[in-house]
């Protein structure tokens, strides 16, 4: 018997195995999990040590975010502007800003402290839905700068906002023909780009800095840290270019051993702009290690619907805006799904109005038809605009959903009273739906749209509160212990990793989020609060640094 087995006993171990739902005391040896059960039982597999610092903790199995992107490490690179207070990688609280001024004081205060002319200064987490009707414009941001480019990125990511100079710098005037450059009433553009055809020609002229600090070696350990912050063991990069640089830092990284966790990079095909993505994909899964794992591919097809840029069925937008924008005409989506889909690839693809999610099943529905293919599970990310019968047809194709329950809090209001009416708003990530028909189903926070937290993520889910306190589709409601399996195991079985990760379980990888109270004991409405002690990856303890 080897001396390298650690038996680890704590208050409570919440396993996410039915056959045995909690136990007192877990063995570890190589990184991966010995045993559950009473600490004599275990003491079967020979010497071991005893560690009791969690004797007074609740071990979870490691939390698993299925739906996040580097960026979020990189975003503190530049200036927080969004309207609730957020927390960085250092700790540090940004107070939410709450008028156009406060953002163009904020803005203008870091203005002042650059001192090279000709750098860009970047912004991020703005969302003017909250400002009632007025939108931003180049006259906000003019008063920031007319000499270097102003950047601000929305919250959602789809949509950004610059001043004058970007606009000349970039070559966008009243003649340039794309449909997401707004305009004011004299055919001039007004400042506000929408989704990815418009920003584009911003970041060909002064780069797309955002993204490159997301994929730097800094930006990885900085979403490594806020993530395990969060009691995070495995979290996802949903969009990818998977170039050389780029898996460079992650594998750089993640062999790093004080690196906090296991990273899932999806290929986005259209962040690829020379070669062939689908042989970059095939490539990177050779530099698959325990704590790297590639082959996802991320299709995103509309917009974001607080943004006004979803695609919408019928009856569309409650306050009468026009139907969004296609990011990817449903034409070429069934091409796309049918060529990932026969090559044995998993496909997961952004639907945030229900428009979107019906052509998504549409293109995933032709492709069975074409190449019939078992356990393909192809995953609609956010979809959160679904009715009862999409999830039937979700669960007849064998498709997984991943809903974005973050969305619940912090756009909620504006849901009810702007986008969606109340009829979809109450309707809005309907986990109590998905759970009632048998779709596999995950929640999620898409950071940096809103910050990486699953536990905060299961209190939505759990209360459908929105941030003024009203309940968004009380019938939508789920469990506590419902919503700790959707951002344990089942995130892990919509990443395909649910034979490693997700549960704590003989043979798995020894991946612990330790609380120091117990979820299922507190009341659901504090389910957010709980304090998060630290995590364990593989064996290794990673206490969360106090705050
Ligand atoms: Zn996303």
């Amino acid at each position: 018997m080897n001396a390298t087995t650690t038996l680890y006993l704590a208050r409570k171990i919440i396993t996410m195995n039915p056959q045995q739902a909690l136990a007192r005391a877990v063995a570890v040896r190589d990184g991966r999990i010995l045993g559950v059960g009473d600490p004599e039982s275990l003491r079967g597999w020979g010497p071991c040590t005893t560690d009791d610092r969690f004797r007074d903790k609740v071990l979870m199995p490691g939390l698993v975010e299925g739906h996040s992107h580097l960026l979020e490490g990189g975003m503190w690179d530049f200036v927080y502007v969004g309207y609730h207070d957020r927390r960085g990688p250092d700790g540090c609280r940004w107070a939410g800003l709450k008028s156009f001024d406060e953002v163009v004081a904020r803005l203008k205060e870091f203005e002042s402290t650059i001192s090279d002319p000709a750098q860009p200064l970047l912004a991020w987490g703005f969302d003017p839905i909250f400002f009632g009707v007025e939108r931003m414009t180049t006259l906000h941001l003019d008063r920031v700068s007319t000499r270097r480019p102003v950047l601000v990125m929305h919250a959602s990511a789809h949509l950004m906002n610059v001043n004058s100079f970007t606009l000349a710098h970039s070559g966008i005037d009243a003649a340039t023909p794309i449909d997401g450059i707004t305009r004011n009433a004299d055919g001039n553009p007004s400042g506000e780009l929408q989704e990815f055809a418009a920003m584009f020609l911003v970041f060909s002229a002064v780069g797309n800095l955002y993204f490159d600090a997301g994929q730097s070696e800094r930006g990885i350990r900085n979403f490594g840290r806020v993530a395990q912050l969060a009691g995070v063991t495995t979290a996802t990069d949903l969009v990818n270019d998977l170039g050389e640089d780029s898996i460079g830092n992650l594998r750089k990284v993640t062999a790093d051993p004080g690196y906090p966790l296991r990273l899932v990079p999806a290929l986005a095909p259209l962040r690829v702009l020379q070669g062939d993505p689908m042989a970059r994909l095939l490539e990177a899964r050779s530099h698959n290690t325990d704590k790297l794992h590639f082959g996802l591919v991320k299709l995103i097809i509309d917009g974001s619907i607080q943004g006004f840029t979803a695609r919408l069925r019928w009856p569309g937008y409650y306050n009468g805006s026009p139907n969004g924008l296609w990011l990817v005409p449903p034409r070429q989506l069934k091409d796309i799904v049918l060529a990932y889909h026969r090559a044995g690839l998993q496909v997961h693809i952004h639907t945030n109005g229900d428009e979107a999610s019906e052509v998504a099943l549409d293109a995933i529905e032709q492709a069975l038809a074409e190449h019939p293919r078992w356990d393909h599970r192809h995953t609609l990310q956010h979809c959160q605009m679904a009715d009862a019968a999409m999830f039937r047809r979700m669960a007849s194709l064998g498709v997984c959903v991943n809903l974005f329950c973050n969305h619940i809090y912090y756009w909620g209001d504006a849901h009810y009273a702007l986008t969606m009416g109340p009829d979809r708003a109450n309707r809005i990530d309907a986990a109590g739906t998905a759970q009632r028909l048998g779709v596999p189903y995950a929640i999620h926070s898409d950071a940096p749209i809103t910050p990486i937290g699953p536990l905060f993520t299961a209190w939505c889910a759990v209360n459908r509160l929105t941030s003024s306190g009203r309940v968004l589709g009380e019938s939508e409601k789920i469990s506590v212990a419902d919503a700790l399996r959707a951002i344990t195991l089942g995130a892990a079985y919509t990443l395909k990793l649910d034979h490693l990760i997700g549960s704590i379980e003989v043979g798995k990888y020894a991946d612990f989020t330790v609380l120091d109270d117990d979820p299922l004991a507190v009341p659901a409405e504090t389910l957010k609060d709980v304090p998060i002690w630290g995590t364990v990856l593989g064996g290794r303890v990673f206490e969360a640094p106090k705050l």
